[in-house]
């Protein structure tokens, strides 16, 4: 039977429930390469609440490096607004200061993976969340137009640098086809351990709504389901309704039913939880945000000739080799390229443009 903790906390006051957290869930860190992943959906303020709060970050690094890990890596690729912009979005947030030195740039480092065929037949996934023996995911209690909700099996969709989120967006084309995706993008790499910043969350068309809600609480369980079926409770929505949990059930990742879920701590509906519409229609309904989303899937890297000295360290850092010399200066290969921007940021001569 999964568990979920539920714990009081404050910013001022996150050590108790992410102690507990730890104590419940026993994940040995002695030794191991470990990845802490906040939800940094973009540059903000701490105080907007799209992100997880650094205190629940902060919190979680100082008790990680009690307990003796080889390494600790603090790191996301941030959504469509603020993609490219990882190290500005984590100094904006607060969460630069919280990982206490132990951030790193997780976009500009990524290997392909097999996909399901039906969206893409690859995706390149973060070398560091690859490589890393434990990861622990710190998503915010947060509602979302195309999926109701964004807490643990949502949080894993940061694990793809670049453009490739609005690509799979794209090629989901549905709110259907999405959930599927989603739950796709999870099994990649299912995380350890998760711990939720529902001190304040998140309530209204989110994920990047005004409506904030007090709620006091940080939740935390090793199994994604139980844990986001809890959180969707919480909201007032059923979760066997939700269908990225349905897929996630189907895909053998835990059960959504709360009867079979131990709580621990005191699960209440928030009364009168302002939600986005059901199905998705919020984000399908956005003009803005199809622009946006088309948009990025656009932009590909152009090489200034005046600027270029030809060295190749763009082509050797490319991920998916989409870049190729040609005539002294490289050329990208759109259909390969996922726009991740590390060719622009390791350019010593700062020549190219992403357009
Ligand atoms: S060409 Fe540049 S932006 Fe495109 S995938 Fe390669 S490194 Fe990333
Ligand atoms: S890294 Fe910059 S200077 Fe070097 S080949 Fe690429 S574009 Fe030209």
């Amino acid at each position: 039977m999964s568990k979920v903790l539920i714990h009081p906390a404050t910013y001022e006051n996150v050590h108790p429930a992410v102690d507990r957290a730890f104590e419940l869930f026993l994940v040995t860190l002695k030794g191991k390469k470990v990845l802490v992943k906040p939800n940094v959906l973009r540059a903000s303020t701490a105080q907007e609440s799209i992100v997880t709060n650094p205190a629940v970050l902060r919190a979680v690094v100082e008790k990680v490096e009690t307990m003796g890990p080889a390494s600790i890596i603090v790191g996301d690729n941030p959504g469509l607004v603020s993609y490219g912009a990882n190290e500005e979005s984590f100094i904006q947030t607060g969460l630069m200061e919280a990982a206490k030195g132990h951030y790193q740039n997780i976009g500009n480092d990524s290997r392909k993976v097999a996909f399901n065929a039906k969206f893409m037949t690859t995706v390149s996934v973060s070398s560091a969340v690859l490589d890393a023996d434990i990861v622990i995911s710190l998503p915010k209690f947060k509602t979302h137009g195309l999926t109701v909700l964004t807490g643990a099996i949502k949080n894993s969709y940061g694990i793809l640098p670049g453009a490739q989120k609005a690509m799979l967006h794209k090629a989901a084309g549905s709110p259907e086809r999405f959930h599927e995706l989603i739950v796709d993008v999870f099994r990649l790499r299912v995380p350890d351990l998760f711990i939720v910043d529902a001190v304040v969350g998140m309530e209204g068309n989110g994920p990047a709504s005004p409506d904030l809600r007090n709620i006091g609480l940080v939740l935390a369980s090793d199994n994604a389901v139980a844990l986001d079926s809890v959180i969707a409770t919480m909201m007032g929505v059923e979760s066997g309704r939700l269908r990225f949990l349905q897929k996630a059930k189907e895909a053998g990742l835990g059960n959504y039913e709360i009867n079979s879920i131990e709580i621990i701590g005191e699960l209440k509906r928030l009364p009168d939880f302002k939600l986005p519409p059901l199905g998705g229609e919020a984000i399908l309904r956005n003009e803005t945000m199809q622009t946006l989303i088309h948009s990025r899937t656009l932009l590909r890297p152009q090489a200034d000739p005046d600027k270029c000295t030809s060295c190749g360290t763009c082509i050797d850092h490319c991920p998916v080799s989409a870049l190729s010399m040609i005539d002294t200066i490289p050329q990208v290969d759109a259909t390969r390229c996922i726009a991740c921007f590390c060719c622009q940021e390791m350019c010593p001569e700062k020549a190219i443009a992403l357009r």
